[in-house]
């Protein structure tokens, strides 16, 4: 019997733990630890509320949490309840996969200025994440920017200029939908360093901009390249850029209150204001040889009493483990970390892919975990038992799978029309449903 113990309960640790369960059968416990007492990390605090067609993926996850063998060990903190050596030598393998839920610092002079806040606040704010609750982002000012060129770029923008009838569906937490449904934006400017070319955004998400009841995309046609250095792009890109085309080309529909301005070649350099944001300070840029932005030396003002960066997450350092500071992740080759010590997903690679990208991840980790320890062999270690020993000495309560579907059903429950659930936001919450 081998014992592990995967650190996150987000797509890579729930694909590293499928992963195992297959290499190993009926010869391995699997415990997978987080610090909520609700499991699914990005899925459930990450991936927007209204797209729940990628939430849907929890239920594979599921499926993974009721195997025979595997348990969710939820409400213990790793570094803070466990050290990282009690799960060294509780388990033969532990595996990261935290994921990476800290916001990349801008590095620029404004940035702690109020109203400046990083997309994991602002996306964590309406997603019900308890770090962010009481984020109370300023929403009543007409003018909002959004820094980056990706995807969560692109989540942040669209959240802030839909609609409460457009949330339907979705399971945006209350205190964001009451919020949003009285903010005054009615510009929402999307600054991107570089160019159209080198945009992030993948097809599907870019045109649903085409498609909100209020707001308009607004692009430049000035700012593309000529059509013919669109053929070298790679399919999906090509897609994207065609639709930027499209939006560059149609006039903005003038019976929508909201635009969506897309400022390419836009290097933020400050941000203004008396004590609270105002307005960024950017530099015209154009690529170098190498592509990359460099700027002209021209600026101008962009007015904003909003600013979210997007520029992407880095992953918690934890005592004891070698991190690289540099692309903000554990320190790893190819997943391992050290005898014993594996990392997956964002952890292990940064935060780039979709949700999907953790499969194969995982599943290349598990193959080094089998390969060093085989199934059938031994280790000795105390594993779940031990945990579950530890804990108690400690005070504190682990919350189990089962104890979820109880939240589950309960946040179902209080619903209220046209959304799927209304999440719990504090961890006292979630201990109040389970009666403790
Ligand atoms: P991302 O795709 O890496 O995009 C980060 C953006 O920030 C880039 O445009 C980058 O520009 C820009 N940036 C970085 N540093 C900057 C700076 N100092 N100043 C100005 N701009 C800066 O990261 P992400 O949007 O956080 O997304 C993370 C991953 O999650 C991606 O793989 C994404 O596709 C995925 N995701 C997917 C979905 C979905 O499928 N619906 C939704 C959300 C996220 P440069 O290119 O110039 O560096």
């Amino acid at each position: 019997m081998r014992h592990f113990a995967i650190v996150g309960s987000g797509p890579a640790g729930f694909y590293v733990t499928e992963a195992l369960t297959k290499a190993y059968g009926d010869q391995a416990r699997i415990d997978i630890l987080d610090r909520y007492a609700v499991p699914y990390g990005l899925i459930r605090f990450g991936v927007a509320p209204d797209h729940q067609s990628l939430k849907a993926v929890s239920k594979r996850y599921d499926k993974v949490a009721e195997t025979a063998g595997v348990r969710f060990v939820g409400n213990v903190a790793v570094g803070v309840d466990v050290a990282m050596e009690d799960l060294t030598s509780l388990y033969d393998a532990v595996i990261l996969a935290t994921g990476a839920p800290y916001d990349r610092k801008l590095g620029i002079p404004g940035e702690e200025l109020r109203g400046v806040i990083g997309s994991a606040e602002f996306v964590g704010w309406y997603n019900g994440h308890p770090d962010f609750a009481d984020l109370d982002p300023p929403l009543d000012g007409a003018a909002a920017a959004v820094i980056g060129n990706g995807n969560v770029a692109l989540d942040c923008a669209r959240i802030l200029a839909k609609t409460g009838a457009e949330f339907g569906g979705s399971d945006i937490v209350s205190h964001a939908f009451e919020a949003l449904g009285k903010a005054a934006t009615k510009v929402i400017t999307i600054l991107g360093r570089r160019g159209p070319h080198q945009i992030a955004m993948t097809p599907k998400e870019l045109g649903e901009l085409g498609h909100l009841e209020e707001a308009s995309p607004v692009v430049d046609p000035a700012d593309f390249p000529p059509r013919a250095a669109d053929e070298a792009l790679e399919p999906g890109q090509r897609k994207s850029i065609t639709i930027l085309r499209e939006f560059a080309a149609k006039p903005v529909d003038s019976a929508k209150p909201k635009r969506m301005v897309f400022d390419f070649f836009a290097k933020p350099l400050r941000i203004e204001g008396d004590g609270k944001a105002e307005r960024i300070i950017v530099e015209r840029t154009r690529l170098d040889e190498d592509g990359r932005a460099v700027g002209t030396g021209e600026t101008y003002a962009v007015p904003a009493s909003l600013v979210i960066s997007a520029i992407g997450y880095s992953t918690p350092p934890l005592a004891g483990v070698p991190y690289d500071d540099e692309h903000g992740h554990y320190l790893n080759d190819h997943g391992q970390i050290g005898d014993g010590l594996y990392c997956v997903g964002w952890a292990r690679r940064g935060p780039t892919g979709t949700i999907g990208t953790n499969r194969p991840d995982g599943y290349e980790v598990a193959e080094q975990v089998a390969a060093a320890l085989p199934s059938g062999s031994e280790g000795g270690k105390a594993g779940g038992e031990g945990l579950d020993a530890l804990l108690r000495e400690k005070g504190v309560e682990a919350t189990s799978f089962d104890d979820w579907r109880t939240i589950e059903q309960a946040e179902e429950a209080q619903a209220r029309p046209g959304s799927p659930r209304e999440k719990f936001v504090r961890p006292h919450e979630w201990m109040k449903v389970l009666g403790r």
